[in-house]
């Protein structure tokens, strides 16, 4: 049997009317969205579980924080309160502010990646493989074995494969790779956790090789949490210890703070200790979101963030945010329905190719249960398999994931315990009549990051 329910460690001051269409008007929004989820009008999704980035619920605490913001163009006390609590959170000398994840990206990679380089990751994020491409670069994807098996209990499924890793090293030579990327969790492997130990060993490979290490920290929080649930020898650490060891095997990290920072847009970098490269990211920030003390952001965003930074770590948060999908994933197992197991930290990746064996990569099976789940209930989610990975950049053909997950990931502090249940219920219902779901073809893509944009139609 399932898990039982966290209860919310909080009570609701504020809400937000959502409202579920017919099935008839479900089915005509989502032809006319082209079959595409992103496509959709928010008023016309019922859950909305397309992703946890800046779809969190602020407290009380962050709204008080958006009056007292500072939008002072250099120098402003939000500012300066931000980069002192990341910096005691991280113990690193050097954070920028930028908007988001994808600003990090862009700005730390144009200055450290170039034409015939490399980046080995346990596994890149969609936007993180754009901006190393789009430097020139190309990246290597490196995650263990067991990730690639989704009814596989393993408690580090997002870890890097050690000797893989050493192995890449040496058929690219040390000197191509530019960088080293570690996500936690890893986003794309399920929101799987990765082992302190595995981080460990990473950074002594890369200093074996003289490679700097960066940690790709969207969600460093959830991350802390696993560690402390799961590791032998955490149990009786704080989160925030976990956090300074995990980061102190580091040179860098990028961080979309949409995610564990519990705010609606932002991001960081942080440099361990090396001003040269802090000198050349303010510069490239700069140019590409504005002056250092704002990095893209107004004040009040930069107050919230800094107080839904901290609001991030609390264990109690941690318990019932972790919680809520282990009870979700407990009701697919009570129905047989496979996922990337043990559920990560931020959704459930539902592996649409267990419930649509008849539907090939290129058709997209992941794609087509998330038209199904919209169509069912308007429920919104999306593909992490061969439709998000797109096609080979040098030979142009569609590249076949490891996965076909269709991913319902959980906003921080948004849904209840009712509206899992109803999540549930519909994936009940879609896998009994699994055998009848068809596949989806491309009738347009643009050229990179093609599933945000894509027309898709189904196959007859
Ligand atoms: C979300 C995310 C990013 C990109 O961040 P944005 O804020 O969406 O630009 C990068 N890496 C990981 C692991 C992410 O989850």
């Amino acid at each position: 049997m399932g898990k039982s329910y966290v209860p919310e460690p909080f009570r609701i001051k504020m809400v937000e009317t959502i409202k579920m269409l017919s099935r008839e008007e479900r089915e005509e929004k989502i032809a006319k969205a082209k079959y595409n989820l992103f496509n959709l009008n928010s008023e016309d999704v019922y859950i909305d579980l397309l992703t946890d980035s800046g779809t969190n619920a602020m407290s009380q605490e962050q709204w008080a924080g958006i009056m007292r913001g500072d939008e002072a163009y250099a120098g402003g006390a939000s500012y300066l309160k931000l980069i002192k609590t990341a910096q005691e959170i991280f113990d690193y000398n050097f954070i920028q502010l930028v908007h988001q994840g994808r600003a990090a990206e862009k700005v730390l990679f144009s200055v450290l990646l170039e034409k015939g380089k490399y980046t080995i990751s346990n596994m890149h994020f969609d936007t993180t493989r754009a901006h190393v491409e789009l430097a020139g670069a190309r990246a290597i994807d490196c995650v263990v074995e067991e990730a690639l098996d989704s009814s596989k209990k393993a408690p580090f499924k997002g870890n890097m494969d050690i000797n893989k890793l050493e192995k890449y090293i040496n058929q690219y030579g040390a000197d191509k790779i530019a960088l080293i990327i570690m996500t936690i969790t890893n986003n794309s492997a399920g929101g799987q956790p990765v082992s302190i130990q595995n981080i460990k060993e990473t950074s002594e490979i890369c200093k074996k090789y003289n490679i700097k290490l960066c940690i790709d920290a969207a969600r460093y929080a959830e991350n802390a949490y696993f560690i402390k649930q799961r590791e032998l020898g955490y149990q009786n650490k704080s989160i925030q210890e976990i956090i300074k060891e995990i980061f102190s095997y580091a040179d860098m990290f990028t961080m979309s703070a949409k995610k564990d920072a519990i705010v609606n847009m932002g991001g960081l970098i942080g440099i361990k200790n090396d001003d040269q490269l802090f000198q050349q990211v303010k510069n490239a920030t700069i140019s590409y979101e504005g002056f250092i003390t704002y990095g893209g952001l107004s004040g009040r965003d930069i107050e919230a963030l800094a107080i839904g930074l901290k609001e991030g770590l609390d264990e109690n948060y941690l318990k019932y945010r972790i919680g809520q999908m282990e009870y979700l994933a407990g009701l697919l197992d009570d129905a047989g329905i496979k996922y990337q197991s043990p559920v990560g930290g931020h959704g459930v990746f539902v592996d649409a190719k267990s419930m649509f064996p008849h539907i090939p990569y290129y058709e997209f099976p992941a794609q087509a249960l998330a038209v199904e789940l919209y169509k069912e209930a308007g429920i919104r989610t999306c593909d992490i398999g061969s439709y998000m990975l797109g096609n080979d950049p040098d030979t142009g053909k569609q590249l076949k994931a490891d996965f076909e997950f269709t991913r319902l990931a959980i906003p921080r502090r948004v849904y209840t315990q009712a509206h899992l249940d109803k999540i549930a219920e519909t994936l009940i219902s879609i896998k009994e009549r699994a055998d009848k779901v068809k596949g989806y073809k491309i009738t347009w893509e643009p050229p990179i990051l093609r599933h945000f944009q894509a027309s898709l139609t189904p196959i007859k």
